[in-house]
């Protein structure tokens, strides 16, 4: 799965396994999961399904082994209404009653025991659709109904009765009775489409091993664009009215699945590959089995509006589903413990595709900035091991966070580069081999990674697994210049105290004598280790104990040496260095290693390097301080900095795309619109945003695309009246494009005229998803998420009955925003923590969101002098 926030689960099951596969004797399960006494070896489900109805039926019909003599057990569903159940062996029915067992199970109690051997299991049912948009549920999109499922991780059971976890991988075969003017879709391609009465009867073929969180439906008047030069037959779909949307889905998928189809050594692994355009969908994307569901914004892009950004969203969610379906698909995690493991080889593995299908994208420098992003999240208090056992069944995709996905790609990466490519691709096919078509564990690729390389590969990744947070090493040139001694600890923000830990780390240290660079990797095991380095004419000079950026930990050195490789870094570092020490240097002003001023000059000399990808690390660097240390009697300083900064970058760019320019540049440019438009406050940028927004909504005239969302932004933000307010109004009546709408809505959530956010807040959307955009951008300033809470507040039930429970557990972060206020988060944690409020996952949000703000208001005591100092120091006024 993609999931929406980001751009983006513990000890092994080695019993559960061993269950399993030889089916000896298991313990009792836990609470809401199920027993293997009772296996299913292959399930068909007939549904009739007419989406301009309220509710479904269907039929289940389940073949069975029974491996032990047991007289009860259970299966899943959880919203489908039992109207009878059969029970079948060798000599013939069983009497047997049903009845809930609570958790979403329903457990059979047959009169007698049960022998050992092969049963059938017959049950029919009827239930409403889903109506928060997961399992099977229903969408208006024009005037049509549609119909789509969404599994991941325990929805299975809401569509039909099944064994709804991940290592009953067992064969389906889906039957749908539709609306003959219907066209059905699932994992499949399609055996039968007959008339039955007033419905049609599709016959999907049976499905190879499959576990019930990858199957896939959607039903509905579709129109579909054909993928060419694929291995398999291929297909876009879409609602009615959205295939000329299809273009660049269909134009850039072959080439990733055949790149995936080379790394991995085996051909795409099913039949036929959809790529299905979802109106009304909470995740980015799921990889349901050659039926891969997508928000209808990201798959469909519109060939004259869609800007680079789009382009480059679609690509990289695109290229993560397809690397699920051999990684998560063809083999599949054995329980939800390695759902981390699931994500974060997706992410690793779509990255690392796209770079070589798509070089424009960048994606092999622009994923510093993700590693980034998870290291600022390992480095509170509140983070987790990434691997724990999962238990609780409750919102559990809570799991599938940054860690989940960037913290994994990044650990993937770094073991990688220590294993080296050719020897962790063996290892990736021999594991993929191994376990094809079956369920496996992390442990099994870890096995067959220190196989393939002769390194204890487990025991050094399970440092970074286990264990939650990052290291931070330090590097110290030793007397002599010819050795450097590393020492690791726990990263922290400067005050925090964490229990001491020890990382097996594979440090890449570059370091040069002022005439040769060589780099060198060592296994950092223990809390300090010195290092001889071979260098030809002693000193060492400088040293970066990142090279190339690889390693999951944070990096220091004395000061004198972070500001040369800063002066020089534009000779010295390559592009993925100068990212990451950008991105570093806002860690060291957490860990109180630099100052507020420090921090301010240094990123300045990094705002004019020739590379895009490091002024974009500058920009998120700004962002992530911002609002802790730019106090507002600093604010216009604060200005002039950005200006002095950002404003010459952009200057250098120019405001609007240059034929031939490179993708980095169009790519860059929307963010330091914003920054130097509305921070830098440029009121000649803001006129020129509410020019390029006006031609935009007017029709009148060529836009840059790749402009577009961030002109609309700028004006609502800074010029918006009510004349604009009105003119987005008017262009949503009419705009179909789903990205477009996306657009908008988010624009609609920049206006900070309190009378015009207040309507904005009222506006409906086409669907549930769009009213998140606006309240998602309101809530990026202070102001706007004090409203959205306002919001929360007054449509709590309107939205606990149409988000799903995950989304509600994130609602305290909206409504905080990027505050730093104690009150706030006492109103936050009052209204969410009560217990009518309190859906599983809200105290870890809270927790977590408290921490942000006491780090917020520690920084801002400790370096807001410092900072404003030196703004006002370098301001001319
Ligand atoms: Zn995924």
């Amino acid at each position: 799965m993609t999931a929406r926030r980001s751009r983006r689960l513990f000890f092994l099951v080695p019993c559960l396994l061993a269950t399993v596969r030889a089916a000896a004797a298991p313990a009792p399960p836990a609470p809401g999961r199920l027993g293997h006494d009772v296996v299913p070896t292959f399930e068909a489900v007939r549904l009739t399904v007419d989406p301009t109805q309220p509710e479904f039926s269907g039929t289940a019909h389940v073949e069975l082994r029974v491996a032990a003599p047991v007289s009860t057990f259970s299966f899943h569903a959880e919203g489908p209404v039992i109207s009878s159940l059969r029970l079948q062996g060798a000599t013939g029915q069983v009497s047997a009653r049903q009845s809930p067992a609570g958790r979403g199970l329903v457990r059979v109690e047959a009169d007698r025991p049960l022998a050992s051997g092969d049963y059938t299991l017959d049950v029919e049912f009827k239930a409403p659709f889903d109506p928060h948009a997961v399992g099977l549920y229903r969408t208006r999109a024009g005037a049509d109904w549609y119909a789509f499922t969404q599994f991941e991780a325990t929805d299975a059971r809401r569509a039909f009765p099944c064994w709804d976890e991940p290592s009953f991988k067992i064969p389906y075969q889906v039957t749908v009775l539709v609306p003959p003017a219907a066209v059905a879709v699932s994992n499949t391609p399609i055996e039968s489409d007959t008339p039955a009465g007033a419905l049609k009867q599709v016959v999907f073929k049976r499905t190879p091993p499959l576990p019930s969180y990858l199957l896939a439906l959607a039903i509905g008047p579709f129109e579909t664009v054909p993928i060419p030069g694929l291995s398999v037959p291929g297909r876009v779909v879409t609602v009615k009215g959205a295939s000329g949307l299809a273009g660049e889905a269909a134009r850039v998928t072959p080439s990733l699945v055949s790149t995936l189809e080379k790394y991995f050594g085996r051909a795409y692994p099913f039949e036929k590959l959809d790529l299905i355009a979802v109106p009304e969908y909470w995740p980015g994307a799921m990889e349901n089995a050659g039926a891969i569901t997508f928000a209808d914004q990201i798959l469909l892009v519109d060939p004259a509006a869609g800007g680079v950004a789009q382009r480059r969203l679609l690509i990289e969610v695109t290229a993560h589903e397809l690397a699920h379906m051999w990684f998560g698909d063809l083999v599949t995690m054995a329980w939800w413990d390695d759902l981390w493991l699931n994500e974060s080889f997706a992410s690793w593995m779509g990255d690392k595709v796209t770079q070589e299908a798509f070089p424009d994208t960048d994606v092999e420098v622009r994923s510093v900035e993700g590693t980034q992003r998870a290291m600022n999240t390992d480095a509170r208090l509140t983070t987790r091991a990434m691997r724990q056992p999962v238990e609780a069944m409750d919102n559990l995709l809570q799991a599938a966070d940054e860690l989940a996905y960037q913290k994994g790609e990044a650990v993937l990466g770094m073991f990688e580069s220590w294993m080296g490519p050719a020897v962790f691709q063996k290892g990736i096919r021999d594991y993929l081999a191994a376990h094809e078509w079956r369920n496996a564990a992390a442990e099994d690729l870890w096995k067959a990674l220190s196989a393939a390389s002769g390194k204890d590969v487990g025991h050094a990744m399970g440092t970074f697994l286990d264990q939650p947070g990052v290291p931070l090493v330090t590097a110290e040139l030793l007397e002599g210049g010819k050795s450097v001694r590393l020492t690791q600890q726990r990263f922290v923000r400067a005050g925090a105290a964490a229990p001491p830990q020890l990382w097996q780390v594979p440090v890449a240290i570059k370091y040069s004598d002022g005439a040769a660079t060589q780099t060198r990797t060592v296994l950092l095991t223990a809390r300090t280790q010195d290092v001889k380095l071979d260098v030809a004419n002693p000193p060492i000079v400088w040293i970066h104990p990142s090279a190339g950026e690889r390693g999951y930990y944070r990096w220091s050195e004395a000061r004198p040496l972070l500001t040369t490789m800063a002066d020089q870094a534009a000779t010295r570092l390559d592009r993925r260095e100068r990212v990451g020490f950008v991105s570093n240097l806002a860690a060291l002003l957490d860990a109180g290693v630099l100052h507020g001023g420090d921090f301010f000059r240094l990123l300045g000399s990094f705002a004019s390097d020739p590379e895009p990808l490091v002024v974009s690390a500058v920009v998120t660097a700004l962002d992530e301080v911002k609002v802790a240390i730019v106090t507002p009697e600093a604010r216009p300083a604060f200005a002039t900095y950005v200006r002095r900064t950002l404003g010459r970058a952009l200057e250098r760019l120019g405001p609007t795309a240059r034929p031939g320019e490179p993708e980095a540049v169009a790519a860059l440019r929307p963010a330091l619109l914003w920054w130097v438009a509305v921070e830098g406050e440029d009121v000649r940028l803001q006129a020129y945003a509410r020019e390029v927004a006006q031609a935009y909504l007017s029709g009148v005239g060529h836009v840059d695309p790749a402009v577009t969302g961030a002109a609309l932004e700028i004006a609502a933000a800074t010029t918006g009246d009510r004349a604009f307010f009105e003119a987005i109004k008017k262009k949503l009546e009419t705009e179909k494009v789903p990205a477009e709408r996306a657009r908008l809505f988010a624009a609609l959530g920049r206006f900070r005229d309190p009378r015009l956010a207040e309507d904005a807040l009222g506006m409906p959307g086409r669907t549930f998803q769009e009213g998140a955009a606006l309240t998602k951008a309101m809530s990026s300033s202070a102001e706007g998420s004090e409203r959205v809470f306002a919001w929360f507040r007054e449509h709590y039930d309107e939205l606990s009955g149409r988000l799903p429970p995950m989304f509600l557990a994130f609602l305290p972060g909206s409504a905080l925003g990027q505050t730093c206020s104690e009150e706030r988060l006492a109103a936050v944690e009052k209204f969410f923590g009560d217990p009518r409020r309190n859906v599983a996952g809200t105290d870890k949000e809270l927790a977590m969101r408290a921490e942000e703000v006491h780090d917020c208001l520690a920084l801002r005591a400790r370096e807001g002098g410092s900072a404003a100092a030196y703004l006002k120091a370098a301001d001319p006024r």
